[in-house]
């Protein structure tokens, strides 16, 4: 799965650096996933970084609206390193 960023986001930017697929930005009200670029860190941490810096608990949840295996999370992280 992607990660997703919930409305309880202060905007506070920590998560941003942390990524390491640059899947992070500010969006128009609170920062936002590209789950096109989110590998739920699979190739580069053991945890995901963002939700590790992130102050609020549970802003930052695996979306279920796409769910992925590992192998595909880690043949996105090797194509957007290539
Ligand atoms: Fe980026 Fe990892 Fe968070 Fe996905 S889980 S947005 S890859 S820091
Ligand atoms: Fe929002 Fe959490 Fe990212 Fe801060 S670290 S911008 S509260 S998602």
């Amino acid at each position: 799965m992607a990660m997703v960023i919930v409305d309880t986001c202060i905007n506070c930017g920590n998560c941003e650096p942390t990524c390491p697929n640059q899947a992070i930005s500010a969006g128009e009200n609170i920062y936002v996933v590209n789950h096109e670029r989110c590998t739920e860190c699979v190739g580069a941490f053991d945890k995901p970084q963002c939700v590790e810096a992130c102050p609020i608990s549970d802003c930052i949840t695996v979306d279920p609206a796409f769910t992925e295996p590992q192998e595909v999370l880690m043949a996105r992280y090797q194509a957007l390193h290539a």
